[in-house]
């Protein structure tokens, strides 16, 4: 049976949308949070990882050549250099050294694109858990180098070959799991979506990343941003940089979507920008999905993007215009790859070149004193082979 909740809700979205059999195991896993996190010895185990195995605080770069391209300053949040890459191990730590304070040793995630599934292994090798990892048949072939990885550092991965063979599929097979083995098992979800309490959970774990941004950007500029500009995914590096500057009114916060190849076709992952509320994964937030309400498989040049919902935190922070929302395509946001890599020898993600595409598109718009944070969610090195392939497709 399906029952909202009426708790961990932003707004009227988020709740918990899942098997009446999940239901104490997400109560035990919200109690064990907030206990963990108001422990000092278990925030000194989690900052201390974040230092000496993360690499933590990421750099906060001035980028004059870009800056001087868009017509303002720009500061780049370089979690592209952090262990594995990306922003996602801050998570895959954090929820991997719960799973031990609640006595469970057994880790299952879902992954798409494999990132999430990369940052699941580590945290996992590093720890000595048990890892398991859904992944559809067809992601298994499309990202044959991450599943190398997740079985290198001892994953086990599991080929889901029901329905459309992709994400979708394998988080139906790892919520079964779940179910089954909930009582030895903790489900590691990657982004800010989810039923409660993940959504509030992965949030927190990456507001270290606007916590340490905003101490950094008045350090060196001595004043806020005027905008905090990210992509949006599921919406975790969004998320993790927005949250320290929710509460300052002047500070615009601008999420990136995947446009895709058009906002007027249908092949794009602008969850926000085009889609409706319903429920996915647990939750209820904006997502896509056709006229009977079911779910519309996304597109996106970047596997991180390429995913119909987003997370209720932003479809609240949507709707309450505390936040903007825009979409870049796919080509723009190749375009964006190449002019970071050239401008300031920062090769960025293709998730990350979406938000960076977006601001090359605001020249001659800022004022003259204004400031911009940007979230470098994460490195390209993961994307040269595929810009490559495209590269010599269109020559
Ligand atoms: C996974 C990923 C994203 C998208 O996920 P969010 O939860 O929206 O942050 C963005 N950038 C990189 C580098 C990623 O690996």
């Amino acid at each position: 049976m399906i029952i909202p909740e009426s708790s961990g809700r932003f707004g009227a979205f988020g709740g918990r949308y899942v098997p009446e059999t999940l239901i104490p195991a997400l109560d035990e896993l919200e109690r064990a949070f907030d206990e963990a996190m108001a422990d000092a010895a278990f925030v000194k185990t989690y900052t201390d990882l974040l230092r000496d195995y993360v690499g933590r605080p990421s750099p906060l770069s001035d980028a004059p050549r870009f800056s001087e391209r868009v017509g303002v300053p720009v500061y780049l949040k370089r979690e592209d250099l952090n262990h594995t890459g990306a922003h996602k191990i801050n998570n895959a730590i954090g929820q991997a050294l719960l799973a031990m304070r609640m006595g469970k040793r057994r880790i299952i995630a879902e992954t798409g694109a494999g990132q999430h599934g990369v940052a699941t292994a580590t945290a996992c090798a590093r720890f000595g858990l048990e890892c398991i990892v859904y992944m559809g048949e067809i992601d298994m072939e499309r990202q044959e180098l991450n599943v190398f990885r997740m079985r290198l550092m001892g994953a086990t991965v599991i080929p889901v070959r029901a329905g459309t063979r992709t994400l979708k599929d394998a988080t139906s097979e790892a919520i079964r799991d779940w179910v089954t083995n909930v009582d030895t098992t903790h489900y590691i979800i990657g982004s800010v979506v989810g039923p409660a309490p993940y959504p509030r959970m992965v949030r927190d774990l990456q507001s270290v990343i606007g916590r340490e941004a905003r101490e950094q950007m008045l350090d060196r500029v001595g004043k806020l941003p005027s905008a905090v500009v990210a992509c949006v995914g599921g919406g975790s590096n969004a998320m993790g940089i927005f949250h320290a500057f929710v509460n300052d009114p002047a500070v615009r916060l601008i999420g990136v979507e995947a446009a895709g190849e058009g906002l007027m076709t249908d092949r794009h992952s602008a969850s926000l920008s085009r889609g409706r509320p319903g429920v996915l994964h647990g939750a209820l937030s904006y997502l896509l999905q056709d006229v009977n309400g079911q779910v519309h498989p996304a597109h996106s040049i970047s596997a991180g993007l390429d995913y119909p919902g987003v997370g209720p935190e932003h479809s609240f922070l949507h709707d309450t215009k505390r936040a903007e929302y825009v979409a870049v395509t796919d080509a723009e946001a190749l375009e964006a790859f190449s002019v970071l890599s050239r401008l300031e020898g920062v090769i960025p993600a293709l998730e990350t070149s979406h938000a960076i595409a977006w601001l090359l598109g605001t020249v001659g718009t800022w004022a003259s004193d204004a400031t911009v944070l940007l979230c470098v969610s994460g490195r390209g090195d993961k994307d040269v082979a595929q810009v490559r392939a495209m590269q010599s497709q269109s020559n």
